[in-house]
C-alpha cells in the first residue's frame, strides 16, 4: 500500500513538474515575445526620432540657408534664435551677441514702444507685419520690416514669436527720394500757378484799375469846368469806391491763395453772379461798343462755388469777347451771357459772341498756358478760367459756330447733387 502511495505519489509529482515545466515554458515565451515586442517599440520610436531629427535637421538647413532673417522671440523680447541672416541683419558676429538679448537693444528709440505693441499683438494670437527703424549693434542705421507670427504649444498657448525680417532700407530711400521729388514737383506746380496768378492777376486788375481812373479824369475835368455841384460827384466817386473795392477783393483772393486757403466755398445764385459781371463790365462793354444782354434760366440755379472766382471766369470770357470783335472790327458786336440749367445736376453759363470766332485748328489750344493772338496779350485768361472750373469739378470748351462768332461754355455743379452729398457742409454755409 505505502509503495503503491510512493508511486502516485511519484506520479503525481512527475506530472506537477511536467506541468510547471510546461508553465514556465510558456511564460519564458511571453516574455520573449513582450521584450520583441519591446524592441519593435524600441525600433519604431528610434524610427521617429531618427525621423523627428532628420526633419529638424532640414528645417534647420533651411533656415540657416535662408536669405531672410528668421529668429524666435520670447514674450519678453529675448531673442530665442536667429539664423546666420539674422546675425548678419544686426551685425551681430557670433550668435552670443544678440542670442539670449532682448531685440530691443537693435530697435531705434523712437520704435520701441511701437515694436512692443505689435509683439504684444502677435502674443494675443495676431500674425502681423510691421516696419521699424533700426541701430544696428555697430550702430548702423536701417529699416526693416518684420512678418510676425505666433508660436503655439501642444495645448494652443502662444509660446514664442516666429519673425521673418528684411533689410528694407533702399526701398524706405527710394520711397523717401520720390515723397521728396513729389514735394519739388508740388512747389514748382506752385511757383508756376503762382506766376499764372500774378500774370492773371494784372490782368484782372487792369479792369477796376482802368474803371477809377477814367471816373477819376472825369471828376477832374467837371471841377475844373466848374459846371458840377458836389451832389453831381457822388455817383461817379461812388463808382470809384466799389471798383477800388473789387480791386481789394481780387486782391484778397490772391492773398488766401498764396496762404493756400481753401476757396471760399458757398451756396452761389448763379444768375446773380452773371448779373454782377454785367455790371462791371458795362464801362468796358461802352468803350468796345458792345451790347451784353443776359439770358437767364428762371429757376435761379444755385452753384456750390468760390462766387469771386466764378465772377472771373465770366468776366474773362466777356471781355475776351469783346476784345474779339473789336480786333475783327465786327459790324454787331453783341455779347450773349446765358444761363442753363442743363439737368438736375449741372448748371451751363454760355458766353456767346458775334465776333470772328476762332480757328478750328486751334480750337482746343485757347487753352493753353501762353496761347494768344492778341498783340499785348499774355495767354493766361483762358487757362486761369479753365484751372477755375475743373477745381469746381466742372468742364469748359469753346466752340466756333458757322457764320462766325464763338462760344464759350462752362459748367458748375448744382447744389441739390452736393445737398445730397455733403448735407451737413451746405447747411454750414446757408
Ligand atoms: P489773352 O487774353 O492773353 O489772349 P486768353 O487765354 O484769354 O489770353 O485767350 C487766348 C486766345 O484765345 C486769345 O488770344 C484768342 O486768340 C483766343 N480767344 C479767346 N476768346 C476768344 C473769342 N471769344 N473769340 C475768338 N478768339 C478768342
Amino acid at each position: 500500500m505505502d509503495q503503491e502511495f510512493f508511486l502516485l505519489g511519484l506520479v503525481a509529482l512527475g506530472g506537477g513538474l511536467v506541468l510547471a515545466l510546461i508553465g514556465f515554458a510558456y511564460l519564458l515565451l511571453r516574455l520573449r515575445e513582450a521584450q520583441q515586442r519591446l524592441r519593435d517599440k524600441e525600433g519604431q520610436h528610434q524610427g521617429i526620432l531618427d525621423r523627428l531629427q532628420e526633419n529638424e535637421y532640414r528645417l534647420r538647413t533651411i533656415i540657416e540657408s535662408e536669405p531672410e532673417c528668421v529668429k524666435l522671440q520670447a514674450a519678453d523680447g529675448t531673442v530665442l534664435e536667429i539664423n546666420p541672416a539674422g546675425l548678419r541683419l544686426v551685425d551681430a558676429e557670433r550668435p552670443e551677441d544678440i542670442v539670449g538679448r532682448k531685440i530691443y537693444s537693435v530697435v531705434a528709440q523712437e520704435y520701441k514702444e511701437i515694436y512692443r505693441e505689435n509683439m504684444r499683438r502677435v502674443f494675443e494670437g495676431e500674425a502681423v507685419v510691421y516696419e521699424f527703424k533700426s541701430i544696428t549693434l555697430k550702430g548702423r542705421t536701417a529699416w526693416m520690416e518684420t512678418h510676425a507670427v505666433p508660436l503655439r504649444d501642444a495645448r494652443g498657448a502662444v509660446y514664442a514669436l516666429l519673425g521673418i525680417t528684411r533689410d528694407i532700407t533702399e526701398h524706405k530711400w527710394a520711397e523717401e527720394q520720390g515723397r521728396r521729388h513729389q514735394t519739388e514737383l508740388a512747389r514748382v506746380a506752385r511757383l508756376s500757378t503762382m506766376g499764372e496768378m500774378a500774370t492773371g492777376l494784372a490782368h484782372e486788375l487792369n479792369q477796376p484799375l482802368s474803371a477809377i481812373a477814367n471816373f477819376a479824369r472825369g471828376c477832374i475835368r467837371r471841377l475844373r469846368n466848374g459846371d458840377v455841384t458836389p451832389a453831381d460827384l457822388i455817383e461817379p466817386l461812388e463808382e470809384v469806391c466799389e471798383q477800388a473795392e473789387r480791386a481789394g477783393e481780387i486782391m484778397r483772393h490772391v492773398r488766401d491763395f498764396v496762404r493756400k486757403s481753401e476757396p471760399r466755398m458757398t451756396a452761389v445764385d448763379i444768375n446773380q453772379v452773371v448779373r454782377s459781371v454785367a455790371k462791371f463790365t458795362e464801362l468796358e462793354a461802352r468803350q468796345h461798343e458792345a451790347v451784353v444782354t443776359l439770358q437767364l434760366a428762371p429757376e435761379q440755379p444755385r452753384v456750390w462755388a468760390d462766387s469771386i472766382m466764378v465772377e472771373q471766369v465770366i468776366s474773362n470770357l466777356v471781355r475776351n469777347a469783346m476784345e474779339a470783335m473789336d480786333e475783327a472790327r465786327s459790324p454787331r458786336r453783341e455779347v450773349v451771357i446765358r444761363s442753363v440749367q442743363q439737368d438736375n445736376d449741372v448748371v451751363e453759363v454760355e458766353v456767346i459772341d458775334t465776333g470772328p470766332g476762332i480757328d478750328g485748328a486751334l480750337i482746343d489750344q485757347v487753352f493753353d498756358q501762353f496761347f494768344t493772338t492778341k498783340p499785348e496779350g499774355v495767354g493766361m485768361g483762358l487757362s486761369i478760367s479753365r484751372s477755375i472750373v475743373e477745381s469746381h469739378g466742372g468742364s469748359i470748351r469753346a466752340e466756333s459756330r458757322a457764320g462766325g462768332g464763338a462760344t464759350f461754355r462752362f459748367t458748375l455743379q448744382r447744389i441739390p447733387t452736393l445737398l445730397r452729398r455733403d448735407e451737413r457742409r451746405y447747411s454750414l454755409h446757408h
